[in-house]
């Protein structure tokens, strides 16, 4: 942390790494996957009660309303602790849509449950052959009196197979252009007619699932915004997604790690020079995510492909230099448990490799600075990926 910290964020740190200390189960410390939610949501009930569980949130809706550099202090110190992840796309995702977007009444139903753990929340986006180029989706949903009738096939919902209500893109109508004639809906997973599916990833977690859907029945009142109008919605949402998935949680846990993992090793000057790079990188996206985030605070607009380019190839990159500061234990698959938790080689190296694909791959990030920031014009044949 090279910031000066003023005497109030300084004791905030104190406070949240005293409380880490004597609150993130042992067992879960560094734990190379999320856990699974039988471990996971007491931890996360235990942090909403604690009331940090929403950092980003405005207070009217019973977040923290932290500033950026507080929001910074709970991830480095929940980094350096060895707290947990948690699933995010109803604090994140939906959440946040719904104070923009949503009505009173869905507002209502939902922000609470989501802050306390009630209600865990999946994003229904991406179809096989509807990932980049999302808005050719193919979920259909017809009208049939007050109800939307939906049927189609979601893939890659990360959290899926244990979410309680999935927010999810369906085809209400044919437009000229695909992305109209698109709606945005919130569906209850109990309803009749859902089965879902995990699929395992390359780290052999089983973080996401496929979700079928046939003659799903989803009351009107769950559409957010207007019906056929929900591209606009969507893509707000992944603005945030970007914003969010560019927080620096992931660098730090990862240079948590290579700082742990330099302390077991004998006294190395190529070790030391690794470590210092990592903290470099570290830094740098730090500096980025706090720019961006103070821009987004005061109520300006801001680009955040670049953040999300940055966050997740700074991840990876650290994760590389782990890799070569191993040596010969990057091979290994078990993870050793220390006397601070768990120190895992190669797991969250396996796992780094999703951050450059989900929330739109960081080539379609690429795309979108080409095309909005940059101005170029669009390449001959380019899908219009999550255009905004
Ligand atoms: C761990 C994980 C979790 C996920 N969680 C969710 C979730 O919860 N909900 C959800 O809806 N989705 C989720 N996804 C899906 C994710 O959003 C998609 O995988 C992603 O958008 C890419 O789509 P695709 O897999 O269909 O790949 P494709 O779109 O088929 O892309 C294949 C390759 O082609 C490249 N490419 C495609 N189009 C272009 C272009 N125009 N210009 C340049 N390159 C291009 C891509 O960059 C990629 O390298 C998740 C994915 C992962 C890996």
């Amino acid at each position: 942390m090279l910031r000066d910290e003023t005497p109030d964020e300084a004791r905030f740190r104190a406070d949240v790494a005293a409380w880490l200390q004597a609150n993130v189960p042992p067992a879960l410390r560094h734990s190379t996957v999320r856990p699974p939610p039988a471990d996971c949501m007491p931890w996360y009930r235990s942090l909403a009660r604690q009331g940090w569980v929403a950092p980003h949130w405005p207070r009217a809706h019973g977040g923290m309303e932290a500033t950026p550099v507080q929001q910074v202090i709970l991830m480095e110190e929940m980094a350096r602790a060895g707290a947990p992840d948690i699933p995010v796309q109803g604090l994140n995702h939906i959440g946040p849509i719904l104070m923009k977007c949503g009505t009173a009444a869905q507002q209502a139903q939902h922000l609470a449950p989501i802050l306390s753990g009630d209600i865990v929340w999946c994003q229904g986006y991406s179809e096989p052959g509807s990932g980049s180029d999302l808005a050719s989706l193919r979920t259909r949903a017809v009208l049939d009196g007050g109800d939307l009738v939906i049927s189609g096939h979601k893939i890659w919902t990360t959290w899926g197979h244990h979410a309680d209500w999935m927010f999810a893109l369906v085809r209400t109508a044919d437009g000229a252009a695909k992305q109209h004639g698109i709606t945005f809906v919130l569906i209850d997973l109990k309803t009749p007619g859902i089965s879902r599916r995990p699929i395992r990833t390359i780290a052999g977690d089983d973080e996401f699932c496929e979700v079928f859907m046939d003659s799903v029945r989803v009351p009107l009142h769950n559409v957010v915004g207007e019906l056929d109008r929900g591209w606009a919605v969507a893509t707000t949402l992944l603005a945030e997604e970007r914003l969010r998935i560019g927080a620096p949680n992931q660098a730090l846990k990862a240079l948590e790690r290579m700082r742990r993992l330099v302390r077991t090793l004998p006294p190395d000057a190529r070790n030391d020079e690794a470590l210092a790079q990592a903290e470099m990188e570290c830094e740098t996206l730090t500096a980025s995510f706090l720019a961006l985030a103070e821009a987004e605070h005061s109520g300006g607009s801001a680009d955040s492909s670049y953040l999300k380019i940055l966050a997740t190839e700074t991840v990876q990159s650290i994760l590389d230099l782990l890799q070569q500061v191993a040596g010969e234990a990057a091979s290994l698959r078990e993870p050793l448990m220390l006397e601070d938790g768990w120190l895992d080689y190669s797991e969250m190296f396996l796992q780094a490799r999703r951050l450059s694909i989900y929330g739109g791959t960081n080539e379609v990030q690429r795309n979108l600075i080409a095309a909005k920031v940059i101005g170029l014009p669009p390449m001959a044949g380019a899908q219009a990926r999550r255009k905004e």
